[in-house]
C-alpha cells in the first residue's frame, strides 16, 4: 500500500492535511512529538470520515530516532512504502536577535530544516525505486520576506525552501516532486496569542487562514493532477506579503 506521512500529523495544519489526505484515499502515518491525545484525536477523525491511520510518534529533530521509527515502521511493512511526505513539523521561539539563546535559534533550525533532512532522506529511495512521489514542505512567509523576532525562523524556512529547489532538481526524473506551502497566518496553537484584531487589518483578505485551505493545496500538490509543478513555492497568506 501506498501511504502518506505527514509530521507534525497532530494538531492545526498537520491534521488538516491528515484529513484532506485521507479523503483522498491515502492510508495515513500521523507523527508527532510529544501530544498523544491530539494524534489520537486526529487518528480517530481520519477514521470517522472512513479512513485509516496509524501513529508514529518521534522527534523530527532526533536524526537517529527519526531513523531507527522509519527503518522499523519499513521493515514491519515489506509491502508497504511512503509515497507522499508532508514535512510540516515545525516550532517557533520568537525573540529579537541580540536577546535570542542557542536554544531558541537550534529548536527552530533543528525542527524544521534538520528535521526536513532526516525523514526525507529516510523516504526518498522507495519513491526513486517506485518512480513516483510526492514531497511537500511547509515553509512560512516568514522565510520569504524575513519577519522581524524570527531570525532563527525565517533562516530556518529559507534554508528549507532552498533545500527543496536543490531536491527537486536532483530527482525530478523519476517523478517525485518536491514542492513548498508557504502560508501566512493560519488559525492554529502556534499563532494563540498573536493580537489577531490588529494583524488582520494587514492582511487583504481582513482575516486568518483556516488550517483547511492550507490541506486543500497540500492536496492539490500531492496529487496526480500536479505531476507538472516541481521546485515551486506556493504562498497562502490571503495577499499579505
Ligand atoms: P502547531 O499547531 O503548533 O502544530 C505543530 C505540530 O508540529 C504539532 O503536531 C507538533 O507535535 C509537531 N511538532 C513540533 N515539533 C516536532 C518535532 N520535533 N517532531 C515531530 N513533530 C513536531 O503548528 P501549525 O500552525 O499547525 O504549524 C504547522 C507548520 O506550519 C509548521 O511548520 C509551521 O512553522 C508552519 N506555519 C504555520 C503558520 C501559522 O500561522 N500557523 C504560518 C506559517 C507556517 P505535538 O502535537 O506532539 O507537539
Amino acid at each position: 500500500m501506498k501511504y502518506a506521512l505527514v509530521t507534525g500529523g497532530s494538531r492545526g495544519i498537520g491534521r488538516a492535511v491528515c484529513l484532506r489526505l485521507a479523503e483522498m484515499g491515502y492510508p495515513m502515518l500521523i507523527n508527532y512529538h510529544a501530544n498523544a491525545a491530539a494524534a489520537e484525536l486526529t487518528k480517530s477523525l481520519v477514521e470517522e470520515n472512513g479512513g485509516r491511520a496509524e501513529l508514529l510518534p518521534f522527534n523530527v529533530a532526533d536524526g537517529k530516532e527519526a531513523d531507527l521509527r522509519l527503518t522499523a515502521w519499513l521493515e514491519n511493512h515489506p509491502d508497504d512504502s511512503v509515497a507522499v511526505l508532508v514535512n510540516n513539523a515545525g516550532v517557533s521561539a520568537d525573540s529579537l536577535m541580540i536577546f535570542m539563546q542557542n536554544g531558541q535559534w537550534h529548536s527552530v533550525v533543528d525542527t524544521t530544516l534538520n528535521g526536513f533532512f532526516y525523514v526525507t532522506r529516510r523516504l526518498l529511495k522507495d519513491m526513486l525505486t517506485n518512480r513516483w512521489g510526492r514531497i511537500i514542505n511547509v515553509a512560512s512567509l516568514s522565510g520569504l520576506k524575513g519577519l522581524p523576532g524570527q531570525v532563527n525562523y525565517s533562516a530556518a524556512k529559507a534554508a528549507l525552501i532552498g533545500a527543496s529547489k536543490a531536491l527537486a532538481q536532483e530527482i525530478g526524473a523519476r517523478n517525485v516532486t518536491v514542492n513548498v506551502v508557504a502560508p501566512g497566518f493560519i488559525a492554529t496553537d502556534m499563532v494563540k496569542g498573536l493580537d489577531e484584531k490588529t494583524l488582520k487589518t494587514m492582511i487583504p483578505v481582513g482575516r486568518f487562514g483556516k488550517p483547511e485551505e492550507v490541506a486543500d493545496l497540500v492536496g492539490f500538490l500531492a496529487s496526480e493532477k500536479a505531476a507538472y509543478i516541481t521546485g515551486e513555492v506556493i504562498s497562502i497568506n490571503g495577499g499579505l506579503f
